[in-house]
């Protein structure tokens, strides 16, 4: 493949080639750009993830300190001492692993706890611990789905509820990015079968928090089931951190409350809160929960630790919220007409800045963002993501707005707005 080309045409001519003919030409194509530096996936980060990390450089070998403002582990617990001390604490007691699925031999004590202070702190009958967050939705929407039903999701949802829906036996249809009255018009042509509605409390990309308080109604007036992916929203927003259903006080009327242990529990695994019958039935037929080993007590352990942080009232989320604001402030005094409801702040590129290398520049100043590049997003969506943390200090922010500000002097065109889409 040429140098320029981008990942999209790529994908699409290797399809005509077999596969070792594909892997290799890619293979050669990635280790070309990643030799020239222009790659900044799979960085190799070489301590603990705290507010500062320290990422190898693969040019010269060598380590640097750098400021992390591209993890989702948005209030720190990822190294947070009480978190190591009851993980630590759950190996000794526990062992390393439960050597089984949920359904066989790998559903400890540790885990049912787990699932108890879970439906009690999402206000749910029941919650099912999935391995991942990833297979949560693969599991809950391949299972519940049948095949005369249709599912109803929002264009910027997720990979792992787009998998999902591959696998789900029914038909899926798209609506426009938190578009009510275009999830309406979906819904009033809805036929026979089961609707479902999919969404996002606060989307990934973007940080923006869905109009749940006007989605979820809508739904139910359509008796359709709602299933609410929680993934960036607990932890950040709602009551101590219960997420974007209880932020719009509409959680008893959700189906499905799905959420991570990868974002602000810093370790991984997922959850999904529900009623009884729906919790009963993902446990025997949810083939990523049925099929695949339960997590490891360890693990476990932490998400009760972040669960205890959050319920005492830790000032954690405040602080969180105080950097963002504080964030957001320093973006506006450079001109970016930013507001960030959580703790996710996209800075969309202008047409015609060259983002890879104003993401390296970023990098070589020593901050960790993350550049949200095509395919993955429309051309006219790229994006630098920041990810605020409960643990960066002003000082931090001081110096990633500094950067900020450089790197747009640098590489955006002349005269290009700040606030270009
Ligand atoms: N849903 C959303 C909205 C996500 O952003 C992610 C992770 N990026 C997932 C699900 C998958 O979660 P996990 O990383 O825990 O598998």
């Amino acid at each position: 493949f040429p140098d320029d080309m981008d990942l999209r045409a790529i994908l699409l001519q290797s399809r005509r080639l077999g596969v070792r003919d594909r892997t290799r030409a890619y293979s050669q194509w990635i280790r070309r750009v990643q030799g020239r530096g222009e790659s900044l996936y799979h960085r190799v980060v070489t301590s603990a993830v705290d507010r500062t990390v320290n990422v190898l450089d693969t040019r010269t070998g060598e380590e640097k300190e750098m400021l992390m403002f591209g993890s989702n582990s948005y209030l720190g617990l990822t190294n947070h001492p009480y978190v190591e001390e009851k993980m630590t604490a759950a190996i000794r007691e526990w062992g390393a692993g439960v050597g089984g699925p949920p359904i066989l031999s790998g559903y400890s004590g540790l885990h049912r706890e787990l699932e108890e202070r879970l439906a009690a702190f999402k206000g749910t009958e029941e919650a099912v611990i999935y391995q991942s967050g990833y297979g949560a939705n693969v599991g809950l929407l391949s299972a519940l789905v049948g095949k005369r039903d249709v599912v109803y999701y929002d264009d910027r949802s997720h990979a792992s509820t787009l998998d999902g829906l591959g696998l789900a036996g029914g038909a899926s249809v798209k609506f426009r990015h938190n578009d009510v009255a275009d999830l309406g018009r979906h819904l009033d042509a809805h036929g026979d079968g089961d609707a479902f509605v999919c969404v996002e409390g606060v989307y990934s990309m973007d940080g923006d928090i869905a109009p749940l308080d006007e989605i979820v109604p809508l739904a139910k007036r359509h008796n359709a089931v709602v299933v609410v992916d929680d993934a960036h929203g607990v932890g950040v927003v709602g009551r101590q951190g219960r997420g974007a259903a209880d932020h719009f006080g509409v959680a008893d009327d959700c189906d499905v409350l799905m959420g991570t242990f990868s974002k602000v529990f810093g370790v991984t695994g997922g959850v999904v809160c529900t009623s009884r019958d729906i919790a009963d039935y993902l446990r025997h037929f949810s083939r990523a929960n049925v099929f695949s080993s339960a997590l490891p007590p360890s693990t476990v352990a932490a998400v009760l630790a972040g669960l205890d942080l959050l319920e005492r009232g830790d000032d954690l989320v405040a602080r969180l919220h105080d950097n963002v604001a504080y964030f957001a402030a320093g973006l506006r005094s450079l001109g970016f007409d930013v507001d960030p409801e959580t703790a996710i702040v996209p800075l969309p590129v202008p047409e015609g800045m060259a983002l890879r290398q104003a993401a390296r520049f970023i990098h070589d100043q020593g901050v960790f963002a993350n550049a949200v590049e095509y395919p993955a997003v429309a051309v006219h969506r790229q994006r630098l993501r920041f990810s605020v943390m409960a643990s960066h200090t002003r000082a931090d922010i001081d110096r990633v707005v500094e950067v900020v500000g450089e790197a747009w002097a640098r590489f955006a065109p002349e005269g290009a707005s700040c606030q270009e889409a």
